[in-house]
């Protein structure tokens, strides 16, 4: 049987017994009627992020997405209001961004207010001397990096969501880009934020992050999911459109001589903008299917970029060194630009996954001394962990390198899942629970940049310990006493995160 147990509608500190066209009422108060949905047509209008979890109920009648009311706020004052309103009546909140994520963050499984941030989306404020911008959180990625594209402009996070994400959904879910690498994942990008708080506050952060004023505070709401605070600005920092790229490509003899070659890189002070080590499988199965260059082995694409071109030649023959020196053979870097050009197909038909499939991402992250055993591990459970009758397949690459270390990415998939709703949930939580068991065991940490959501909260407590999260819970009971906000995500219930 499938022992998960997600909270749902009515449960913690939050009411379930309100009428819910009184409710939307109170909200059409303070953002205008045309700004409210109610009843099913807010539950058929918004049915809930992408992820697997979502699609699954959904396909089976029973959504997670239990809303009562959307409301869509355009001001960080109405967002404060209906704080306020939802804190007076116990309902609970759930705020919405791009609706993009994989790990059913965004489902307001507990009904009460949906908060669709997308109406929220100026650049408040754009600096062209210190290349900062205040945006808020309902901008789409896309839109953004087009806008600023536009004034020869970047804001060099480039996720993969990119047309669906919003700036807020990727700050709260903690996100990474395709030029993480150099650029770094979503907190480098970030260096305040405007919230309001559960009780309806309005909190602006210092403009300038990360200095002797205390913790810092800006980065708490940073992978927050929601669970604390509602994002309704954000500064962050912009490059301009670099002068140069030079792409590369590479062929290793296995995985370790590509790890190798990576730890020399990064530990040696290069900094590639992109590079994606991709294994067997992946490179085979994944990588060649959109470059069609007869990959048969693992292989490292990378890319540097920057306005100073001899810099950036420097850097990329540097690597090229590093690569070959760990035995690689130099493939043609066109392979690297045609994969740039198509990053985006992977993520629609015919590559995109789709029911009756059963998928989902792992990611996990370690320092350099753990990462092979962590592939390793976390790939091994994986296909053991379900009986091969299945057909699951495991392609993995190493996409996001930090100084320190690098992460997996390994995505699963089943052809055909069981036809009956807890087995399909049983057979999911069959290989994600050996993977982010396998990743905490090896030295890693379960999630690099999707967040935990309702997929990972099971699992959460073994990540932190029983005191992290005990601390993770105070925070959360000072700020949210009531629970509205997101109610048990993040496995911040009070009796941890189950019903
Ligand atoms: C095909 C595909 C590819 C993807 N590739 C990437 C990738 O390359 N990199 C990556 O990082 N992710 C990726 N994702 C996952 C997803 O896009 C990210 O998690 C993204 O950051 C979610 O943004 P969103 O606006 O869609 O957020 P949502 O899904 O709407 O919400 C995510 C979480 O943030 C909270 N939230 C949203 N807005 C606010 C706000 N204003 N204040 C407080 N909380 C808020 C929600 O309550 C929820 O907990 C991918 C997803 C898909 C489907």
């Amino acid at each position: 049987m499938n022992d998960i147990k997600w909270p749902t509608y009515g449960t913690f500190g939050a009411r379930s017994d309100f009428d819910s066209r009184e409710l939307a009422a109170e909200v059409a108060a303070i953002v205008g009627a045309e700004r409210v949905l109610q009843g099913a047509e807010a539950r058929r209008q918004y049915p809930g992020d992408m992820s697997w979890l979502t699609y699954i109920h959904a396909h089976h009648g029973k959504p997670l997405a239990t809303q009562d009311v959307v409301a869509a706020p355009t001001s960080t004052e109405e967002v404060a209001a209906i704080m306020k309103l939802a804190t007076r009546l116990r309902v609970p909140v759930t705020p919405l961004g791009g609706g993009s994520g994989v790990q059913g963050a965004a489902n307001a499984n507990c009904g009460g207010i949906l908060l669709n941030m997308g109406r929220m989306k100026r650049v408040r404020h754009l600096d062209l001397l210190s290349l900062t911008c205040t945006v808020e959180p309902g901008m789409n990625v896309k839109e953004f990096e087009d806008d600023l594209n536009a004034q020869g402009l970047t804001f060099t996070h480039y996720p993969a969501s990119a047309e669906w994400a919003s700036i807020g959904g990727c700050v709260a879910a903690r996100g990474s880009g395709v030029l993480s690498t150099k650029y770094g994942t979503i907190q480098d990008h970030v260096l305040s934020v405007e919230v309001v708080l559960p009780g309806g506050d309005i909190v602006q952060l210092p403009e300038v992050p990360r200095h002797g004023v205390g913790p810092e505070v800006t980065q708490l709401f940073v992978g927050s999911e929601g669970v604390l605070g509602v994002i309704t600005a954000v500064k962050v920092k912009l490059r301009r459109i670099p002068a140069r790229r030079s792409f590369g490509a590479f062929r290793f003899d296995g995985l370790a001589q590509g790890i190798e070659a990576g730890r020399r890189i990064m530990t040696s002070g290069l900094r590639p903008a992109v590079m994606r080590l991709y294994d067997k499988d992946a490179a085979m199965h994944s990588l060649n299917r959109a470059v069609d260059a007869g990959l048969d082995s693992e292989t490292m694409v990378v890319m540097f970029d920057g306005d100073h071109p001899s810099l950036v030649d420097a850097e990329a023959a540097i690597c090229r060194e590093i690569c070959v020196g760990q035995g690689a053979r130099e493939l043609d870097a066109t392979i690297g630009e045609t994969w740039w050009d198509k990053r985006y197909v992977f993520y629609h038909p015919p590559y995109a996954p789709q029911l009756p499939q059963i998928w989902c991402t792992m990611d996990a992250v370690s320092d350099f001394t753990h990462i092979e055993a962590l592939y390793r591990n976390v790939t091994c459970a994986m296909r053991e962990s379900i009986d091969p009758v299945w057909g699951l397949t495991v392609r993995t690459h190493l996409s996001h390198w930090f100084e320190w270390g690098s992460m997996i990415y390994p995505r699963f998939g089943i052809p055909k899942g069981p036809d009956d709703l807890e087995s399909a949930l049983e057979l999911h939580d069959r290989v994600v629970r050996a993977a982010a068991l396998a990743a905490i065991e090896s030295g890693g940490v379960m999630n690099d940049h999707h967040g935990v959501g309702m997929r990972l909260a099971p699992y959460l407590e073994q990540q932190l310990g029983s005191t992290g999260l005990a601390l993770l819970r105070h925070l959360k009971a000072g700020i949210d006493p009531g629970q509205i906000l997101c109610p048990g995500k993040l496995a911040l219930g009070p009796d941890g995160g189950a019903a």
